[in-house]
C-alpha cells in the first residue's frame, strides 16, 4: 500500500499572549464598555430584524448601522475596525450557537462580563517594545519578543484578577531549527498545577479549589422515574440536559484557567480505570478528560503552555523537601491533611499534589526548551561551517521545539 505523503506545513498560526501593564487598565476597561455597547446593539438589532423579517444578519450586514459610531461628538474611542470586528464576532458566535439572540454583555454588577476588545489585522502596530492601538501606545511585559513577528488580528482580554492581556495571532515558521517562538520560560507565578479529583474537581497549586458538580446525581431521581415509566423521549432529554450542564460548566472553568495563566499543568489521572470502581458515577460526572481536552485547545488559543504530567506519586511526595512521606495506598485515601516527617511542613493532600504536578510540568517544559536550544545551536554551527549565515541563536535561551505549543 502506498500513501501519498502530504508535505509538512512550514508555517503555523499561533496566538501569543502578552500581559499589558496595569496602568492601561482603566483605559482598556472603557474600551471594553464600548465593545459591550456595540455587541448589545447588534444583539438588539438582530432580535428586532428577526421578529420583523425572520432574517439572520451576517457580520457585514451590521456595518451600515454602525457607520457613524466612530465619528461626531458622541464618537466611540474604539477604532472603526474594532467596531466591525465586534459585529463580526457577534455574527460568528450567533451562528456557531445556532441562536437568534446571544447573552447581553454586562459592563457592571456582579455578573459583569470580563473585558474584551477585539481588533482586525493591521489595527495594531509594534515599535520600541510597545504596541499602538486606538491612538495610544501601550506598555507590555513582552515575554515573546513581539517585534520579531508580524502582528495580525487578535484581542485584548481581561482575566478574573483584572489583569489585561494582548492576544495576537502571528504566523510562525515551524520547520525544524526555524526562529523560535518563545525566548524564555514565563515566570513561575503565572504557572499553575491542577490536581483532578472527585470531591474537589480541581485543586490548584495556589490553593484554590473547584468543587465537583453533581449533575448526574441531581437529576438521577427524575431520570429513574422516567425510565420506570418507559418515557424514552424524556430519558433522552434528561441525558442531554446533564451533558449540556456539564459542558457549560467545564467551558467556563477552562476558559478562565487558560486565560489567566501562561503555563497550565494537569495530572494524567485516568478516568477509565477509576470508573469501574465504586466511585463510577462521580468519575463520569467529573469529566476529567473533557476538561483536559478543553484546556489543551484553549491554552493553544490563549497562547499558554499546556502540559499533561504523569501524576503517579504526586500525593505521596512532599512538595517542600521531596521525601516520600505522604499518605499512601487505599487506606491513605482518606487522609486529607498530613505533616511531612522529614521537613515538618504541614500539607493539604490535594494542594501538595497540585504543587508537585506544577513542578513536574515546569521541569518537562524546561527540558524541552533546553533540547530545542541545543538543536538550534548545533544547526547554527553546521550553518557556519557551511559558510551560511548562522543565526546567533543563544543556546541559553530555551526556545520551544516544533509542536511544543501543541503539547
Ligand atoms: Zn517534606
Amino acid at each position: 500500500m502506498y500513501r501519498l505523503a502530504t508535505p509538512r506545513p512550514t508555517t503555523a498560526t499561533r496566538v501569543l499572549r502578552v500581559r499589558v501593564k496595569d496602568r492601561h487598565k482603566v483605559w482598556l476597561s472603557s474600551l471594553a464598555r464600548e465593545v459591550n455597547l456595540v455587541w448589545n446593539y447588534c444583539n438588539d438589532l438582530q432580535i428586532r430584524v428577526f421578529e420583523r423579517e425572520r432574517k439572520l444578519l451576517s457580520g457585514f450586514d451590521f456595518w451600515p448601522y454602525l457607520k457613524g459610531s466612530t465619528r461626531g461628538d458622541a464618537a466611540l474611542l474604539l477604532p472603526v475596525q474594532a467596531v466591525q470586528e465586534t459585529a463580526e464576532q457577534f455574527a460568528r458566535s450567533r451562528k456557531q450557537h445556532s441562536k437568534v439572540r446571544l447573552a447581553w454583555r454586562k459592563s457592571g454588577g456582579a455578573r459583569r462580563s470580563l473585558g474584551w476588545v477585539p481588533f482586525k489585522v493591521r489595527t495594531i502596530r509594534h515599535a520600541h517594545g510597545q504596541v499602538y492601538f486606538a491612538g495610544r501606545w501601550l506598555s507590555l511585559w513582552d515575554s515573546w519578543g513581539l517585534g520579531g513577528h508580524e502582528l495580525r488580528a487578535g484581542n485584548f482580554s481581561e482575566d478574573a484578577r483584572g489583569r489585561w492581556y494582548l492576544n495576537v495571532t502571528v504566523t510562525v515558521d515551524v520547520r525544524r531549527g526555524a526562529p523560535e517562538l518563545l525566548p524564555r520560560l514565563p515566570a513561575q507565578a503565572d504557572a499553575i498545577g491542577i490536581d483532578l479529583g472527585l470531591k474537589e474537581l480541581a485543586t490548584c497549586s495556589d490553593g484554590t479549589t473547584v468543587a465537583a458538580q453533581r449533575f448526574y446525581r441531581n437529576i438521577e431521581p427524575a431520570l429513574a422515574s422516567a425510565q420506570r415509566s418507559g418515557k424514552k423521549q424524556r430519558v433522552k432529554a434528561l441525558h442531554a440536559k446533564i451533558g449540556n450542564r456539564r459542558k457549560d460548566f467545564l467551558h467556563k472553568l477552562t476558559t478562565t484557567m487558560a486565560r489567566s495563566h501562561h503555563v497550565v499543568c494537569v495530572g494524567d489521572v485516568n478516568a477509565k480505570a477509576l470508573a469501574r470502581g465504586r466511585h463510577a458515577k462521580s468519575v463520569l460526572d467529573a469529566g476529567w478528560s473533557t476538561m483536559r481536552t478543553m484546556l489543551r485547545y484553549k491554552c493553544a488559543d490563549a497562547g499558554a503552555w499546556f502540559v499533561e504530567v504523569p501524576e503517579a506519586g504526586t500525593s505521596r511526595m512532599c512538595c517542600a523537601c521531596g521525601a516520600a512521606s505522604g499518605p499512601q495506598g487505599v487506606e491513605g485515601l482518606d487522609v486529607r491533611q498530613w505533616t511531612c516527617d522529614v521537613c515538618r511542613v504541614a500539607h493539604d493532600r490535594d494542594v501538595n499534589a497540585a504543587r508537585n504536578i506544577l513542578a513536574r510540568g515546569v521541569a518537562i517544559l524546561e527540558e524541552q526548551f533546553a533540547a530545542a536550544g541545543e538543536a538550534r545551536a548545533v544547526e547554527a554551527a553546521v550553518n557556519e561551517v557551511g559558510g551560511l549565515h548562522g543565526r546567533s541563536a543563544g543556546a541559553g535561551h530555551g526556545p520551544p521545539v516544533v509542536g511544543i505549543a501543541a503539547l
